[in-house]
């Protein structure tokens, strides 16, 4: 599956420390069709096992489909993760993370946001953010009381409003997104678009297609602009969109197969069930050896399946009825019960009373 994604899906992804620090709280995973990036906090090594654990549990959550619960599932376990590890003295009280994830799945994608790492689409040549920041300077730019340029160099930039790790009740923002043809998806800490404006980020975009290219040209960017942060961009093209939309249908199909087998069985069951039930209430006479012979259940059988159990052989002699009788009892006489069965046998023996 993952080799087949792998067509339709390329990434390039890399990771810096940038200029002034020592280690580097970001963390990434690159696994098609899912895309992570966490920013961690929280000073020395917690901010590095907060932004860990948050990949990790999105990793081991299997989301290989677009499934905007499982999603947010994730990220709620992995805060609860979090916020119990620091508790039990993994990394340190108040550490957290950031967490944008993506997932792609035929021509949609689906984000999940807590914090202030970004997605945007890069489409037809321009950059479009997806997602909105979870800080301060992110609520006032969405207010119209702070503009791009004055969060980039606000005091309280770096304010975090809303992070893995605080409390239980973290939620993740969530997008869906169509998807086109040669659309791509960054990915980015705000290590990114704090040192380059989104039309810098834009045009390196334009300048480099191969997505290892624009990632690897994008931190150096932002190194050269002062790499103040750590740097982490994931670049995901967008190359066969028509194979990924095929391999979604093949998928539903596949799902709608198995399904409608598990119904078809079902329905030969309750038809088998309902078969048996109606048999075991009916009865038939036939003509064996001569004789009538008086059946619970159905002449022949049902796919097979025989229903018929016997419940006596009379003493009336079939060639001593009429032929029209005799004839049909040869094939059998369906009755819808044993005493309507009965009543066929007690006038048959009034019927040989009256011939002897
Ligand atoms: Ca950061």
């Amino acid at each position: 599956m993952k080799a087949r994604e792998n067509r339709a899906l390329t990434a390039g992804s890399r990771t810096d420390l940038g200029c002034l620090r020592d280690h580097n709280e970001d963390s990434l995973l690159v696994k098609a069709p899912l895309y992570v990036i966490a920013d961690g906090m929280g000073g020395h090594a917690a901010g590095e096992i907060a932004s860990e654990i948050a990949i990790r549990t999105l990793e081991q959550a299997q989301l290989t489909h677009l499934d905007p619960d499982a999603l947010r599932r994730a990220v709620v376990e992995a805060n609860g993760l979090i916020v119990q590890g620091a508790k039990k003295g993994l990394g340190r009280k108040g550490m957290g993370t950031t967490l944008t994830a993506a997932i792609i799945e035929g021509n949609q994608l689906l984000v999940a946001q807590v914090g202030d790492s970004r997605a945007y689409l890069h489409q037809n040549g321009r950059l479009r953010p997806i997602t909105r920041d979870h800080s301060l300077v992110g609520e006032l730019i969405s207010l119209g009381q702070l503009t791009e340029e004055e969060a980039r160099v606000h005091p309280n930039r770096s304010v975090i409003t809303r992070a893995l790790g605080s409390d239980m009740s973290v939620q993740p923002d969530m997008y869906e997104i169509r998807l086109h043809e040669r659309d791509r998806l960054l990915l980015c800490s705000d290590g990114l678009n704090s040192m380059l404006e989104d039309t810098v980020i834009e045009e390196i975009l334009n300048l480099y297609p191969d997505p290892q290219e624009a990632a690897d040209m994008l931190v150096g960017a932002a190194r050269d602009a002062g790499g103040f942060d750590n740097i982490t961009v994931i670049v995901v093209n967008i190359d066969n969109l028509e194979f990924l939309a095929r391999s979604k249908q093949k998928r539903r199909f596949k799902r709608g197969v198995v399904g409608f087998a598990l119904a078809f069985i079902l329905l030969i069951g309750v038809t088998i069930g309902g078969v048996y039930g109606y048999a075991h209430n009916a009865a038939f006479l036939i003509e064996e050896n001569g004789y009538v012979v008086l059946y619970r259940g159905l002449p022949g059988d049902f796919i097979g399946i025989e229903l018929k159990w016997m419940e006596r052989i009379t003493s009336i002699p079939v060639d001593k009825l009429n032929p029209t009788t005799a004839g049909e009892l040869k094939k059998g006489i369906q009755t819808g019960s044993l005493e309507e069965a009965e009543r066929l046998l007690a006038l048959y023996e009034s019927q040989l009373n009256m011939r002897t």
